[in-house]
This record gives structure tokens, C-alpha cells and sequence, in this order.
């Protein structure tokens, strides 16, 4: 009864536009033309909540790697937002990825997501180039030789699939930021006390930069269990029973409706719990994305204004 009569009181503050959070959001580049005229009219409908930055993922194989550039200018262009440049350690010597970053930093590209990246498609497990750079931490160390870059990498509040241990895993985390990344991002999560658990576990292991919690709003079910059983993200009971039988296209707007309403549950409770920023794994849609941080108070000039 307390906690719901705190959480009132937090949501009409936020409603009066105060504190409002920190958000970014994160696109993947599209690999055909109607996915970019797609992913355009997203990056316009969300350029106006004024983001702390944007990123773009950097594809595993090499396909989408050039096309990670080309959409980081593109999204700069259209958003005038800061926007970071994924990269990975896979499949390129230091030097290349040095070179590229070096690049980045001449062209303006200031900020970058840094990790170790996953095996491309058809191989079985992680192996590192022979002369390149082995996991995000060294990457993160590199990088900082090569400019004086805004880096964040990933976290994982349900632990990293491949970590020996969850004690293991938080000190890659700590090295990683000890190497000098600013924060770092997570992985997503459903169960909003596993990452109070995990911001826990990293204050008592020393952390003290942000953390910044991933979130995902849920587009397609199938597609969502699928990538989650491969990055160790579980998908809860209450979840896959809440979308059961909404696979069909006449569902879509009945999906958007239940994925927004799950996803400002989780960050209004977040919220309440003091995180200020939020990282919105957007799919390359706004609408659901849009509402979420409508409901944190997340505003366009003219709708505060309107307030
Ligand atoms: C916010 C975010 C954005 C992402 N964007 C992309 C993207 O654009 N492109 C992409 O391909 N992937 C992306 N990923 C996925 C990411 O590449 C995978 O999760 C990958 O498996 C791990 O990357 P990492 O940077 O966390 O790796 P690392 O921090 O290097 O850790 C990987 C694993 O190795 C272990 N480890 C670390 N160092 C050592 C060591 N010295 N010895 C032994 N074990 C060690 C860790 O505990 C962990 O289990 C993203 C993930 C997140 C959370």
C-alpha cells in the first residue's frame, strides 16, 4: 500500500515533466529499402525527445558493417542527436579496428558501444582474431589509445551466457569501465528486481559509473524467445501468456498496446527505484518506444508546452 501511494506521488511529478530521465535509443541498420524509409521516419519520430544519444549496431559477419557507418551519419544527420558506433572485436586485427576508429573520431564519431561480439553465423563458439583484440575490456583499452572517446559496453543482469561465473562476469564488467568506459549498457531483462539485484551486486564489487538499464519493447514474440534463448535473457511465464495467440498481423496494434503498458510498468518501477537512464532497444519503431518515455515524462518541446 506504501509503495503504491510513493509511486503515485512519483508518476504526478513526472507528469509535471520533473526529472524526467535520460534516454537513448538504439537502431540496427535495415538491410533493405523499405526497412531504411522505415528506420528514417523512426529516427525523426524520436529525434524531438531530445536523446542523450543514439547508436547503431554493428553487424557479427562483416554484411552490415559498412552499413553501421553509413547509418551513424545518416542518423546524425537526421536527428542532430550525438550517435555512438557499435563495434566489436570480431573478425578484425587491432589495426583495423584501430584505423576504423581513428576514422571515426576525424569524421566526428565520438562515442562508441564497445564488445566482444558474437560468433558470425555458422561458427559454433567465440574465437578471437590471432592479432586481434581478445574481449571488450582490451577493446575498451585500445580505443582509449586511439582518441579520447565516450565508450560504454555491455552488462548482463542475468549473467553472461558464456561467463565462467555471475562473480567472474561482474569483474569483466568492473575491468571493462576500470579500462575506461563510462558506463555501461544491459543487456534486457523482464524482472525489474533482477537488475536491482545486479546494480546491487556491481555497487558492492566497487562500481560506481552508470548503469544503464536495457529495454525492450516486445515486437514479435517468436523472434523475441528465439534471440533471448541465445543471449540468456528469460522470457517469463506472465509474459509469453499476456501475447499468447496476438501472432497475426491484425494483432499489431493490440501487441504495440501490451508491449507500451509492460514496458512503462517496468521503468516506472526503475524509476522509483532511482534509475535515471533508460536504453531502448527500439527495433527500428517509435510508436511503443514513444509512449514509454511519454509516461516518464520524456517530452517533445510542443507536448510540454501542451502540459
Ligand atoms: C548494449 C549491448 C549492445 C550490443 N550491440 C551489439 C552489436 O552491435 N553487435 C554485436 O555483434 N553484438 C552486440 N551485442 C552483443 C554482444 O556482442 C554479446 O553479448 C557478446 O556475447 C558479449 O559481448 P561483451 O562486449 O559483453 O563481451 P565481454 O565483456 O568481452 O565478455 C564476453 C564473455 O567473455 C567473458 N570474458 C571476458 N573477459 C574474459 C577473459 N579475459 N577470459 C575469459 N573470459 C572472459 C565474460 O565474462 C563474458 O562471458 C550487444 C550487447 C549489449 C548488451
Amino acid at each position: 500500500m506504501g509503495q503504491t501511494i510513493g509511486r503515485q506521488a512519483t508518476r504526478n511529478d513526472r507528469s509535471a515533466g520533473a526529472g524526467a530521465p535520460r534516454v537513448s535509443f538504439e537502431f540496427f541498420p535495415p538491410k533493405t529499402d523499405d526497412g531504411a524509409v522505415r528506420l528514417e521516419q523512426t529516427v525523426r519520430a524520436l529525434a524531438d525527445l531530445a536523446p542523450a544519444y543514439m547508436t547503431v549496431t554493428y553487424g557479427a559477419g562483416g554484411s552490415t558493417q559498412s552499413l553501421t557507418r553509413q547509418w551513424v551519419d545518416r542518423v546524425r544527420g537526421l536527428s542532430g542527436a550525438p550517435v555512438a558506433h557499435h563495434l566489436t572485436c570480431v573478425g578484425a586485427s587491432r589495426e583495423e579496428v584501430d584505423a576504423l576508429a581513428a576514422d571515426l573520431w576525424a569524421d566526428g564519431v565520438q562515442h562508441i558501444v564497445a564488445l566482444r561480439g558474437d560468433p558470425p553465423q555458422g561458427t559454433d563458439r567465440y574465437r578471437p582474431h590471432p592479432d586481434g583484440y581478445p574481449f571488450a575490456a582490451d577493446l575498451v583499452a585500445g580505443l582509449r589509445d586511439v582518441a579520447d572517446f565516450e565508450i560504454s559496453v555491455g552488462a548482463y543482469p542475468e549473467v553472461h551466457p558464456e561467463a565462467a561465473s555471475a562473480a567472474a562476469d561482474m569483474d569483466n564488467l568492473k575491468r571493462k569501465l576500470d579500462a575506461g568506459a563510462a558506463r555501461a549498457i544491459t543487456q534486457y531483462f523482464f524482472d525489474v528486481e533482477t537488475f536491482l539485484r545486479f546494480r546491487d551486486r556491481a555497487h558492492a564489487a566497487g562500481i560506481d559509473k552508470e548503469i544503464t538499464p536495457g529495454v525492450i519493447p516486445v515486437g514479435n514474440l517468436k523472434s523475441l524467445i528465439r534471440f533471448s534463448q541465445a543471449c540468456g535473457a528469460t522470457v517469463p511465464r506472465w509474459l509469453t501468456d499476456m501475447f499468447d495467440g496476438l501472432d497475426g498481423p491484425e494483432h499489431e496494434e493490440t501487441r504495440a498496446m501490451l508491449a507500451a503498458s509492460v514496458a512503462i510498468d517496468q521503468c516506472m518501477r526503475l524509476s522509483d527505484e532511482g534509475v535515471d537512464s533508460f536504453h531502448f532497444y527500439t527495433l527500428n519503431r517509435a510508436e511503443v518506444t514513444r509512449a514509454v518515455c511519454h509516461a516518464l515524462g520524456v517530452r517533445a518541446p510542443a507536448e510540454s508546452a501542451a502540459a
